[in-house]
């Protein structure tokens, strides 16, 4: 029985057929780029099956078993994954303009700079942003000089709100949020009332906060209370002093509460302070899990334990994370965090076409966290090609 969409499409190509021969000098192609053969996991659709991508006019066209139209260009997926473009919402790439660039040919489509600079040089981030090959935003760190190695905000005159609102009034399109970074040598003993200070910015332009945690001076009980739905906690496996755990092995009720209200968990993987593998393991044992990945990318990321998003994103299989789950959180998790990618982490006909290839290769493999310390495992993830805008990306 040859149902009525089969019937349709097999007229159309019998029409196509009649008027136009496949090869015919001069006929446009029906795609402009065909995936073929690869193991599509998108896990937007809960899909995780063999098929080709048809792409035309820079978004999905098809996502089928065995496409026949034929197409300007073909990459051949056979042994790949074809996953979602990655979208990592801790990154600093735009302090250089070469940051965009190089995390790109790592799969990502979509980043955030979180707080690499404050009111003072904003101009700069932006314009890292505007040239960027994918969209990119940033968040404006409520201290206005930005990272320093004093501490962005020791000196609390430098939480200064006017300087921020001022900031974001004049680029609103440019900035998504606000970022406050609140240990102890960043912030010292004002990281409440820098967090309070970041909050009342950013409710006002109505955008989400995302808070640095671990190690600070006030427990995180109360600082976490500050944050409302749709705002971010990133560096979530730091250890303690105050980390989301207590010395029971129980996430701390108001980090409970936090989650239920609407308030996402982050990775930022990083390189100092921010991951130890027996805090990692005593979280994930509770079944806490991060909503996203994140890199906390800057220009050495290549040779410290970061390396790129797949590299990050392969971390936590020795923990019970499952590929789909790990695909997750770095495509459709993230599409959710911030408006400029909801129609992105995603293979949806329709959506842009932007896809990761990665390569899942089984091996000894060993992870790094922030202390030094390294773990064993036997699957990693690794970038192969990428698609952005229906436009395969050149790997340098
Ligand atoms: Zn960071």
């Amino acid at each position: 029985m040859v149902s009525r969409r089969e019937f349709l499409s097999a007229a159309a190509g019998a029409a196509m057929l009649t008027r136009a021969p496949r090869g015919f000098a001069g006929q446009p192609a029906a795609h402009d780029l065909i995936i073929r053969g690869g193991r599509v996991i998108d896990p937007s659709v809960r899909l995780d099956a063999i098929r080709d991508v048809a792409i035309a006019g820079g978004r999905i066209a098809a996502v089928e078993a065995n496409i026949t139209a034929d197409a300007t260009d073909t990459i051949d997926a056979r042994g790949k994954l074809v996953v979602p473009g990655l979208i990592d919402i801790h990154t600093h790439v735009a302090r250089t303009t070469e940051g965009p660039g190089l995390v790109l040919q790592d799969g990502v489509t979509g980043w955030i700079d979180a707080g690499s600079v404050g009111a003072d040089h904003i101009a700069d981030v932006i314009a890292a942003a505007r040239s960027a090959p994918q969209p990119g935003r940033v968040l404006i760190n409520i201290g206005r000089a930005g990272l320093l190695p004093e501490g962005d905000t020791m000196d609390l005159a430098h939480a200064d709100v006017g300087a921020a609102r001022d900031a974001i009034a004049k680029n609103r399109e440019w900035i998504a949020g606000v970022k406050a970074r609140l240990s102890r040598e960043v912030a010292g003993a004002n990281d409440y009332e820098v967090l309070r200070r970041a909050q009342d910015v950013a409710t006002s332009f109505g955008l989400p906060v995302m808070i640095h945690m671990g190690q600070t001076i006030s427990p995180f009980s109360r600082l976490v209370d500050l944050l409302k739905p749709g705002d971010i906690v990133t560096h979530m496996f730091a250890p303690p002093p105050n980390s989301i755990i207590d010395d029971s092995g129980h996430i701390l009720p108001a980090v409970l509460a936090a989650r239920r209200r609407g308030v996402w968990f982050d990775v930022g993987n990083g390189q100092t302070g921010h991951m130890r593998w027996d805090t990692v393991e005593a979280i994930m044992r509770t079944g806490f899990w991060p909503d996203t990945f994140s890199t906390d990318w800057t220009a050495n990321s290549r040779t410290t334990g970061v390396i790129d998003l797949p590299n990050c994103m392969s971390k936590l299989f020795g923990y019970g994370m499952t590929l789909t789950e790990a695909i997750a959180r770095a495509t459709v998790n993230p599409s959710r965090v911030f408006p400029l990618f909801s129609d992105r982490g995603t293979l949806n006909v329709g959506a842009p076409a932007d896809v990761a290839l990665l390569e899942l290769r089984e091996g000894q493999f060993e992870f790094l966290d922030n202390f030094k310390n390294t773990i064993a495992g036997r699957q990693r993830l690794f970038p192969s090609a990428t698609v952005l805008a229906g436009k395969r990306i050149r790997r340098a």
